[in-house]
């Protein structure tokens, strides 16, 4: 096993710059990128009039329905378009990247989730075929050979389920479970907020170190939406052995060596 291997997430959010940060991350040798898309599938399942659908459980964390049409879509827009631009960016800085999905290998094995249930209008809807589940194990083997061998693994969700079928996950688990069953230490989370905010109109009201016995205070008084994702992402994470999560922002030069430095939420 490769013990200091770095993972990292970068976001799929508005205005994320992936030259400005690939540029940086390319310095880094034994890493894992994970990445996400949300924006530009936002954008493509508009232009292709499947506008995405998402669902808001009772907790307040939301997620997307995912039927098999978006899941195409889904494919399209994650495994194609932004994992090859992304591989094909890495190739010209120097980086022998290899882009896979969690189906890939089955690098990212779970199940999907039993159909579940939403009040839609006020009214109880029961949802069935969602093809969104959760990661159970990840193929340390395949990750460790790459890495060996001296690939630099791409990586971007859908997982495969036991059932052998794709499930959509949550990129910021996805790479969390990675983080923590390779062995990493440090797994950093890059996106278009410069870390856990107190008031999130307010890029300077940034929240510094969270100690994960507190976490889930934060994750109730501060964090919203997505942001709740990542804070529970960075949790599993370390209570499954990494030392440090890092939430940074990926909009200014250098994101990742700036939240190496010190930039953004640590969370240990
Ligand atoms: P990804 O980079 O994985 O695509 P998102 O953009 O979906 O991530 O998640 C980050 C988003 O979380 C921010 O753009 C912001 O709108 C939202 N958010 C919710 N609560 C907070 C908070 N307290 N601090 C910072 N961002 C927050």
């Amino acid at each position: 096993m490769i013990s200091k291997t770095v993972v990292v997430k970068i976001g799929g959010g508005k205005g994320i710059d992936y030259e400005l940060f690939l540029q940086d991350f390319a310095n880094y040798k034994n890493t894992i990128l994970v990445h996400g898309g949300s924006h530009e599938l936002d954008k493509i399942s508009k232009k292709l009039d499947k506008p995405p659908l998402i669902l808001k459980s009772d907790n307040g964390s939301t997620s997307r329905f995912t039927d098999r049409e978006t899941m195409e879509i889904f494919n399209m827009v994650y495994c194609g378009k932004m994992n090859k631009m992304i591989v094909e960016k890495l190739q010209k800085l120097g980086v022998n990247a290899i882009g896979l999905s969690g189906i890939d290998g089955r690098i990212a094995e779970g199940s999907q989730n039993k159909p579940f249930q939403i009040i839609q209008n006020g009214k109880k809807k029961v949802i069935r075929n969602d093809m969104t589940g959760k990661i159970k194990t990840i193929n340390i083997d395949l990750l460790n050979l790459l890495l060996i061998n001296g690939y630099t693994p791409v990586i971007t969700p859908p997982a495969i389920s036991d059932q052998r079928t794709p499930i959509n996950v949550d990129g910021d688990k996805l790479s969390g479970t990675i983080a923590s069953n390779i062995g990493s230490k440090i797994f950093v989370i890059l996106s278009n907020v410069p870390g856990l905010l107190k008031n999130q109109a307010d890029n300077k009201s940034i929240i510094k170190n969270i100690n994960v016995n507190k976490i889930d205070d934060y994750i109730e008084k501060y964090a919203m939406g997505r942001m709740k994702k990542k804070l529970i992402g960075a949790k599993e994470a370390i209570l499954n052995g990494v030392s440090k999560v890092i939430i940074a922002g990926a909009l200014k030069q250098n994101p990742l060596t700036n939240a190496l430095k010190g930039e953004g939420t640590i969370i240990s």
